[in-house]
């Protein structure tokens, strides 16, 4: 704390990210990455930008990333102006909330949901009110009809993992016709159905992606948000004023790369998918509840043992998982998908553990 802070610094509450742990070969299922690597494309991209000698960094990047648009555009069979880039989506949702949430009414979302929210919430002043899931973590659309500034929420959920079905999406769009309804479909690519194809019929849905997860790409930052053009301006408005350039060179080529190699990455998701539904089996064998995940996680509670000391136990053994302390879900722990040796590694201990 010093005097020099501002009023709003006094009042942030900052997102904790996952460890990043200082080691050699750490079991790293703490932040949803992906275990496999990224197209080799993407690789051979960044060397093509960089050359020899490095010589296109002289120059900024393109400010409108317009030929990394251009391939998303055509990926999903939209057009470029519907298409925005961020520097991940986590800063293009901090965009959404500032240039699309902030209204008189209240953004709606879930109490059990990515805990950027809350945090980007405060940061810009925007007024929030959370919406309980129902019993078993499912979001109930019939409660996200009272008047709001926008409603927000991932598909499938974090840290759930529970996916909507596409036609309930449908359903609280068509009936929010007020205010702009955002899907983060962060881990959309492992499970549940995309609602991109939505926002030419409807002009208040905004559909917000990353190359993090499904793409491997997580160490280049590049995320999107698609939707009507006038949302697509509203957002560029607020990165204009902000940084003309959020994608370096590297970032926006990689990208790109990633998009003209789509066997690549339906691979890896169907690896990732495999590997999940193995690890479920495995933690139910150990006596867990598991949530039916449509992501490239799984949520967990064991009913003998608490989940704070389950997770720092296997972190004693490298092994990263993630806990929240927070309502409802604190005796849950993260498990991201990882390889299936690392899947194995970590039931192994598990088992150790509870002494099965
Ligand atoms: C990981 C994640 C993001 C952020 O992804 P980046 O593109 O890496 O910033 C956004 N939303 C949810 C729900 C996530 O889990």
């Amino acid at each position: 704390m010093s005097r020099y802070w501002s009023d709003i610094v006094h009042r942030l509450v900052p997102y904790v990210p996952g460890e990043q742990p200082v080691l050699a070969h750490p079991v790293k299922l703490n932040t949803n990455e992906n275990p496999y690597p990224p197209s080799p494309r993407v690789v051979e991209a960044i060397r093509r930008e960089l050359g020899d000698t490095g010589e296109a960094l002289r120059r900024y990047p393109d400010p409108s990333a317009r030929r990394l648009r251009e391939t998303v555009a055509a990926h999903h069979g939209i057009r470029a102006d519907q298409v925005f880039v961020g520097n991940g989506s986590d800063e293009v949702l901090a965009h959404v909330f500032q240039a699309l949430l902030k209204h008189e009414h209240p953004v709606l979302f879930p109490d059990v949901t990515y805990s950027f929210y809350p945090t980007y919430a405060r940061l810009y002043d925007v007024a929030y009110r959370t919406v309980a899931l129902d019993e078993s973590f499912g979001i109930r659309i019939d409660d996200y009809t009272m008047p709001n500034g926008g409603v927000l929420f991932p598909n499938p959920n974090a840290p759930t993992g529970r996916a909507l079905p596409l036609d309930r999406i449908e359903a609280l769009v068509a009936r929010n016709t007020e205010s702009v309804v955002v899907i983060d479909e962060a881990y959309v690519d492992f499970g549940a159905r995309s609602a991109v194809k939505l926002i030419d019929r409807y002009p208040h849905l905004l559909v917000v992606q990353t190359v993090s997860k499904a793409r491997s790409l997580a160490g280049m930052r590049v995320g999107f948000a698609f939707g009507d053009a006038a949302l697509i301006e509203a957002l560029n408005r607020v990165k204009d004023s902000f940084n003309s350039y959020p994608l370096d060179r590297l970032a926006q080529v990689a990208a790109t790369a990633s998009y003209e190699d789509t066997a690549w990455f339906e691979t890896n998701c169907a690896r990732v998918i495999a590997s999940r539904e193995r690890l479920t089996a495995k933690l139910e064998t150990l006596g867990f509840d598991v949530v039916p995940s449509a992501a490239n996680f799984v949520f967990a509670r064991h009913k003998d043992h608490d989940a704070a000391t389950l997770a720092a136990k296997l972190r004693e053994r490298e092994i990263f998982v993630r806990h929240f302390k927070a309502p409802r879900i604190d005796q849950y722990l993260r498990i991201s998908i990882g390889t299936d040796t690392e899947c194995d590694t970590l039931a192994g201990a598990l088992g150790e553990l509870l002494g099965r």
